[in-house]
């Protein structure tokens, strides 16, 4: 029968008859009444070994299908229940959907999809479904594509890092190919046990193929590998010691903020509501605290960055405020070493702790104090290249799945989407290769 081909087409089902197509009234749904075929029937959900029959489970069972033009459409079908030899009495497998899922394949493949590239509300907008619903989807999605492909294959050199999600009060721990810049591992937690996961999962064949591995100065991790890839190089992350000579910098302006601040509120009289009369007397230590709080942006980023107003700024803050220039030109020093040849690197950096140790600005005394502890590891990064922005940017990215993936309600919902957005194996749409 022509129409039963064209159904099955539609409902993008193979292995499956199709018994009857009908307009639920009340609901306003396409209903595609449906069976498995006879090879496919009686099969347990698990593990698709054939099982005996145990009873009709629950009754007429409905699962969302995709959408035919702007109305909703659903599979139905019997769900009867088989005893499996080693799952027991589980419900039978079906051709169109996951076992648990109330959503067929190409339902579960198209939200995937749209999770790894749009945004929140397009995905449950256009779907018609909760942002929890999505969290389950993409991590039933994630479970079958990670049984299917090799992640570990071919790493050798690895980036390990923690990401604090849930305004820092959860952890992810994330491990990066340096050579792909893909995810290739994530798991909640931020301790040794957690990564032993990793490693465990590595095997030791392959752990003995790690050559080299970046890391933030966490002791754990550099324990953890140094147990699990002995031979392997630790080197230090470039954009976290860079990230701390920021954190460094910016403590000394909110220092400068907040002296402006109490001086202002010492000597300058608050003022009341709307505009100032013109013969108001001027309130310099207000308006310095107000600058000061704007020049963030012009100390944070990189010098060739910077947008004419920002330079200004700059420029404003090195010649009223040296302490805090010094320590902007502190934290633009330690960067640069990172861009130098190998063969400098090691003279320059042993210069800028000799600079920073005498600066008088306790927070880059301190910072200089561990850049002497994570002296080689810093130097191993310059050495073996690993000072590229790809780790970063995958972080960032991980970051901003984080942010998104806040309305799941696991954890192993975030860690699917971060995989099937970053670890590249991204989901293809239902129907297209
Ligand atoms: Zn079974």
């Amino acid at each position: 029968m022509r129409a039963a081909t064209l159904w099955r087409a539609v409902v993008g089902v193979d292995k499956t008859v199709i018994e009857d197509v009908d307009f639920d009234q009340e609901q306003g749904v396409v209903v595609v009444s449906v069976r498995p075929t006879a090879r496919a029937r009686g099969r347990c959900g698990l593990c698709g070994r054939r099982g005996r029959g145990y009873d009709q489970g629950a009754g007429r069972r409905r699962w969302r299908s995709l959408d035919v033009g702007p109305i909703c459409m659903v599979v139905e079908a019997d769900a009867p229940r088989v005893s499996c030899r080693q799952h027991g009495v589980v419900v039978a497998s079906v051709p169109w959907a996951r076992h648990d899922a109330g959503h067929t394949y190409a339902f579960d493949e198209q939200v995937a999809w749209l999770a790894t590239q749009t945004s929140k509300s397009a995905v449950t907008e256009l779907m018609r479904i909760a942002w929890r619903t999505v969290g389950s989807i993409i991590t039933r999605v994630w479970a079958d594509t990670e049984a299917l492909t090799d992640r570990f294959a071919d790493l050798t050199r690895i980036g390990i890092d923690e990401i604090s999600y849930k305004r820092g009060h959860l952890y992810l721990l994330v491990v990066v190919d340096h050579g792909s810049g893909r995810l290739v591992w994530a798991a909640p937690g931020r301790d040794s046990a957690t990564l032993q996961k990793f490693f465990d999962a590595l095997g030791p064949q392959r752990c003995a193929d790690i050559t080299h591995v970046s890391a933030d100065s966490a002791n754990f991790i550099a324990k953890t590998v140094t147990r699990n890839c002995p031979q392997a190089v630790q080197c230090a992350d470039p954009f976290h010691v860079v990230k701390w000579a920021t954190q460094a910098l910016d403590q000394v302006r909110r220092q400068c903020w907040n002296e402006a601040r109490r001086l202002a509120r010492k000597t300058e009289p608050r003022r009341g509501r709307g505009r100032p009369p013109a013969d108001a007397p001027p309130r310099a230590a207000s308006e310095r605290a107000k600058a000061l709080k704007g020049a963030r942006f012009a100390l944070w980023k990189n010098p060739q960055d910077l947008t004419d107003g920002q330079q200004t700024k700059l420029a404003w803050v090195a010649a009223t405020d040296p302490a805090l220039h010094r320590a902007y030109l502190l934290k633009e020093g330690l960067r640069l070493i990172f861009q130098m040849p190998p063969e400098q690197a090691g003279q320059a950096l042993d210069r800028w702790v000799g600079w920073a140790r005498r600066c008088r600005i306790p927070a880059f005394v301190k910072l200089q104090k561990s850049i002497v502890v994570h002296r080689a590891a810093i130097l191993a990064a310059i050495e073996h290249g690993l000072s590229n922005g790809r780790i970063e940017s995958v972080n960032t990215k991980i970051r901003l799945i984080t942010r998104i993936a806040f309305g799941f309600q696991s954890a192993h919902a975030l860690i699917a989407l971060a995989m099937l957005s970053l670890g590249g194996h991204r989901p293809t749409l239902p129907g297209r290769k």
